[in-house]
Formats: structure tokens, sequence, C-alpha cells
């Protein structure tokens, strides 16, 4: 029997029949819904094309930018006084929409969620003062384009004062800014970036006019996944900013940037969490359908019980992403569940996507049959998994965090 199927894209959702979010309060339940309704609606049908299409300077999606804006998404994670839903536990709202939206589209949860809404909003969200005041409503509002840029050719994991390469000096009025950062999301869109700089013995952080004279963004990465994540490098040759441009205390720079990183690397969970769902999902629907041996390949106790523990997993590293979420929004400390929601979720949408691909045989190795046009979901989501083990915080880090909470940094360094 064959089980061709042209509508790969609209199988059921095992989490309706499996889970369901009793323990999370009215708010967040009425966030994942609304999350849920655009990304069917905008994501679903553009999920191959966003997914498949290799990056390029001019491929930012503006229209799925603005579907999220008008979606009214960016003003889940802030408080009213900036345009913000005001919610009493945003950031697992937050977290709620990365999952419903990585379902789809991994690359543009992460490009223009976690980068814009969490990592480049979370930091000037705590940063306080004239720079949020001024900038934060233009991000809820989805007025501008933002990049969160810390990393650079020589240093990314290790980001310490002496791995810098950016600087910034002190002048007359402000500052200028020398130096090169590699892998910025959304840059090649972006209309103010915060980076990270060396400003003699320590760090700031400064919110850098894109469109200022002497940045140059170089043409967009072609990597293995998140085709819909554009990346580039930016290049700063005696950029001017003003003092108005210091975002958070100077001097602590690697501390500001540091806070919306914690944010963000829950994100990554939430959004292996989606993928690692959708895989399932789209497993569990072929495996249903498709016979070997006179039987659905379901039928088989070896896919029921690799499935069932996947079932286990995902669920689990569910309730760890928000429970990471709910403490920030009750003021405890970000870590470690933060690093536990990272390690987790990402290392599962890798294992998840591998075993949903083997057991859909070629057809999970497929992208696309071009004898009879079906489309495959599945290469991209085991391809998009791949980089959630290593951006925000390579998971061999996060693993040392959770260790330098049990043992001391006395022990662990
Ligand atoms: C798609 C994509 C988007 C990105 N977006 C951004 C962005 O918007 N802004 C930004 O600033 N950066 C961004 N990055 C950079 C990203 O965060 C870095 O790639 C990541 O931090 C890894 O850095 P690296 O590649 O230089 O690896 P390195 O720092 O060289 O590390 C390589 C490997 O070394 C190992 N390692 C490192 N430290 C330890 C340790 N203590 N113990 C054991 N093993 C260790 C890990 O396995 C790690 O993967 C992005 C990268 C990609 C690929």
């Amino acid at each position: 029997m064959t089980v061709a199927m042209k509508n790969q894209w609209a199988v059921g959702r095992l989490t309706d029949k499996m889970s369901n979010d009793l323990l999370l309060p009215e708010e967040t339940v009425r966030v994942r819904r609304e999350a849920r309704t655009f990304a069917d609606d905008v994501l679903r049908p553009a999920a191959h094309e966003l997914n498949c299409t290799p990056e390029t300077r001019d491929g930012f999606r503006y229209d799925i930018f603005n579907a999220i804006t008008a979606a009214g998404l960016y003003r889940v994670p802030y408080p009213a006084d900036v345009g913000g839903l005001g919610l009493e536990f945003p950031t697992l709202a937050a977290l709620t929409v990365l999952e419903e939206l990585g379902y789809y589209s991994p690359g543009i949860a992460s490009a223009m969620y976690d980068g814009q809404a969490i990592l480049v909003g979370k930091t000037l969200d705590a940063a306080g003062g004239a720079v949020r005041a001024t900038w934060l409503p233009k991000i809820v509002r989805g007025e501008i384009v933002g990049s969160f840029a810390t990393s650079e050719p020589e240093a990314s994991t290790d980001l310490s004062v002496n791995t810098l390469k950016t600087t910034a000096r002190q002048v007359d009025g402000g500052w200028r800014i020398d130096g090169r950062k590699r892998w910025i999301t959304n840059s090649v869109a972006a209309d103010r970036v915060l980076v990270l700089c060396r400003t003699e013995a320590n760090t700031s952080t400064f919110f850098v006019d894109m469109h200022a004279a002497g940045v140059r963004v170089a043409e967009p990465d072609r990597k293995m996944g998140n085709h819909a994540q554009l990346t580039a490098d930016i290049f700063f040759e005696n950029v001017f900013v003003t003092d108005a441009d210091v975002v958070g205390t100077p001097g602590a720079g690697l501390r500001t940037a540091l806070g919306a990183l914690a944010l963000g690397r829950m994100g990554i969970g939430a959004v292996g969490v989606g993928m690692a769902q959708r895989a399932l999902d789209v497993a569990a629907d072929y495996t249903s359908r498709r016979h070997v041996f006179g039987k659905p390949i379901a039928a088989f106790q070896h896919w029921q019980f690799r499935f069932a523990e996947h079932a286990i997993e995902i669920e689990a590293a569910r309730n760890i992403y928000q429970k990471a979420g709910m403490n920030v929004d009750r003021g405890a400390a970000a870590e470690p569940l933060a690093a536990m929601a990272k390690v987790k979720g990402s290392a599962l949408a890798v294992d998840v996507a591998r075993d949903a691909i083997q057991a859909c045989g070629g057809y999970g190795f497929a992208r696309e049959l071009m004898a009879d046009g079906d489309q495959w979901p599945l290469e991209s989501i085991y391809r998009d998994a791949k980089i959630g083990e290593i951006y925000e915080g390579a998971n061999e880090v996060q693993k040392w965090v959770i260790a330098r909470a049990m043992f001391g940094r006395a022990i662990t360094g």
C-alpha cells in the first residue's frame, strides 16, 4: 500500500489527545490558542518555503514579521506601559508562543520571536531608562527590526573581555565603535542592533543604528538549517554612537547581554519542544497508515515503545520550559532551570526528528517528490533541530551551569 500524502502538513496534533494545559493560567491558555491559530493560518501554508528556501540578502520575510505584529504576538512578553499585554506570567506566555511558532518554522520562531521579542526586547526592558522608553515600544509595535550581537569570529561561547575584538572608545559626545560581529540574526534587515563591545578593561552594550555611517552587513550565511533565520557578519568602522545609545550600566555590558540570553535559552527549549512534537505527529500519522508485512508500521512494538518514550520526553521537556518561565515571572533566578529547558528541548528535537525519519523511511528523508509534487517536512525538522544544541550557549556549557548549581563554583570553575 502506498501512502503518498499531498497534505502532509495538516496532520492531527497528538497533544490534543495526550496532554492538556489544565495546570496553566487561563491567560497562557488564551495566548496558546491565539498563537496556534496564527501558526495554523500563516505559518503552515508557508512552512515548506520558509524552511527550505536558501538564504538571500532580500530573503527577510517582512510579510511574516508584519503578520506576527498584526496578531499582537510581540505584545505578549511586555507590560502595558510599553504597549504590551500586561500579563501576570509574560515569560511563560512568550515561551508558549515560541513552541507554537517552532512547530511549523523554527527559523521564524528563532529569528522573529526569540531574537526580536526576547533577546532584543528583554535586554531593553531590563536596561530601563530612556533607552527602554524610546525603543521597546517600537519593538512591541513591530516598527523596527532588531538584532542582538555578542558573537565574533573568534569569540562566541567565551565572551570574556579579553576575547572580544569589537571595541568602543569614548570620544566627545559619545563613542566610536570598531570591529566585527558574526552570525548576527536579522542583521540584513535590522534597523538597530545591540552590540557587546570591549570598553578598555570591561564591556558595555550599545544600541547601534544600522543605517549609521560605517556599518556594513555581509551577504547572509548559507547554513544547514533554519533558512528563515538569516545571519550575517556586521562590520563596524569608526561608527559613532551617543551616550543615549548605551544600554544598561556602562562597564557591565556582558551582564546586560547575559540576562536576556537566559530567557532566550528557555525559548530555544520551547522551540525544540515544538519541533519534536511536529516530528512525532507526522511520524505517528504516517506509520499508522503505511503497511509493511501486512500491518501498519505502528503495529510493530519497536515503534510503539520508541514513540511512547518520545511522548514522555516531550511532556517532560514542555513541563521544564513552562516551569522555568513561570519561575522567572515569580521573581526566582532563571538558572539552572533555563539551562535544563534548553538542553532538554534542543536535544529532544534532534532525537525525535532522527527517529521520525527512520520510521518514515525514504519519505522521511525526502524534501519533495518531484513526480507528484508531494512535500515532506521531516528532513527540514532534522536540519533545523541541530543548531538548538549549539547556539545561545552550547549544551555542554549549559550542563556546566547545571553542575555549578550542584557542586558550586569552587569545584566546577
Ligand atoms: C543560526 C545561528 C544564529 C545565530 N544568531 C546569533 C545572534 O543573533 N547573535 C549572536 O551574537 N550570535 C549568534 N549566533 C552565534 C551562536 O550563538 C554561536 O554560534 C554559538 O555560541 C557557538 O559559537 P561558535 O560557533 O564560535 O563555537 P565555539 O565557541 O568555538 O564553540 C564550539 C564548541 O565548543 C564546545 N565547547 C565550548 N565551550 C565548552 C565547554 N566549556 N565545555 C565543553 N565544550 C565546550 C561546544 O561543543 C561548542 O559547540 C548564531 C549562530 C548561528 C549558527
